[in-house]
């Protein structure tokens, strides 16, 4: 297989995956989202990169990745990294993503998936129409719809940015004061204002870990000092036995949303209640490697060789 991987420069992502696929006897080869050139014209259309990386070694050679003949020098597209951007370079960014998959290369995860897991909105809207549990959730632009919501939500609420990610940007707000001036303030900067009903949980999240409708493992996340217990928050990572809830949820989350690899965040209140709080479509694996001792990077790679992964369809 000829694998092109998405990935940032020096990742630890990169790195795994090219020890897995070049044991296998794959080629692999790191891209980088800002150096696509999508050409269309006279030729047809065509979408080239800059290899960054090739087999181990460094290099600047272009490559194509979608021919105007409809070959592409690619089996499949991994996508390892959603950097941050405008709104153009986002939506450019999809939209070859979505041509590369179009004209036959498996593109994982599918651009469908991606553009859904990156918006919380969506993904939460998707997770309770399957009658999966999500927490009490309003999304608006006003400070005042905003306002209404802190008390309809009991005046606990978590604000997150609609496209975040780690934990970032993600506040825990109980004052009436403070709720008005942040609304207030994410109003002017013309942000949507992403609401969540705060879960009293006990300082630990579920981290489960899916790869094509299968789950491949799972990890708590605890963290004594923050509410957050993202890992990049330095919450500490634990082994988790899945149990048959927490995998029905979990592969229900990923099927939604679409996403072949995903990580579903599960979190539960102080009674039990389980929520599912997040489908992460890029998941990180360095942390749920080292606790479950499970070689990710292999297992996907070997996902993508036995080609059990469907393909996106053309259109
Ligand atoms: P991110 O994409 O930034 O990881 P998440 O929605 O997964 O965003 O939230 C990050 C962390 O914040 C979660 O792992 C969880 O610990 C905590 N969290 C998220 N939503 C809630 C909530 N509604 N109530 C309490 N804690 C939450
Ligand atoms: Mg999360």
């Amino acid at each position: 297989m000829k694998i092109g991987i998405l990935a940032s420069e020096g990742s630890w992502y990169y790195r795994d995956l090219e020890r897995a696929a070049l044991a296998r006897g794959h080629a692999c080869t790191r891209l980088d989202f800002e150096r696509l050139v999508a050409r269309v014209g006279s030729a047809g259309e065509t979408i080239s990169a800059t290899q960054l990386e090739h087999c181990g070694a460094q290099t600047t050679l272009p490559v194509t990745v979608l021919g105007g003949d409809g070959l592409a020098s690619f089996d499949v597209i991994l996508v390892r990294t959603m950097p941050p951007g405008t709104l153009e370079q986002v939506v450019y960014r999809m939209d070859a993503l979505a041509r590369i998959a179009a004209a036959g290369t498996r593109v994982v995860n599918s651009p469908k998936s991606l553009e859904c897991a990156v918006d919380k909105y969506l993904t939460t809207a998707r997770l309770r129409a399957v009658g999966l549990p999500v927490p009490e959730t309003i999304v608006c632009e006003h400070e005042d719809d905003a306002m209404a919501a802190f008390e309809e939500l009991g005046r606990d609420v978590v604000i997150k940015p609609l496209f975040g990610a780690e934990g970032r940007g993600i506040v825990r707000v109980s004052d009436p004061d403070l709720a008005h001036r942040t609304f207030r303030t994410l109003m002017r900067l013309n942000a949507v204002l992403y609401l969540q009903r705060y879960i009293d949980h006990e300082g630990f999240d579920v981290r489960v870990l899916v790869l094509h409708d299968r789950v491949v493992g799972g990890m708590r996340r605890r963290s004594p000092h923050d509410f957050r217990t993202n890992v990049s928050r330095s919450a500490i990572a634990e082994l988790h036995e899945v149990t048959s809830i927490e995998t029905d949820y979990a592969l229900r989350a990923a099927n939604v949303t679409g996403a072949d690899i995903a990580g579903v965040d599960l979190l539960y209140d102080r009674q039990g209640r389980c929520y599912v709080i997040e489908v992460n479509a890029v998941p990180g694996w360095q942390a749920f490697a080292k606790t479950t001792g499970i070689d990710v990077a292999a297992r996907l790679i070997e996902e993508l060789q036995s080609g059990l992964m469907p393909e996106e369809p053309g259109g």
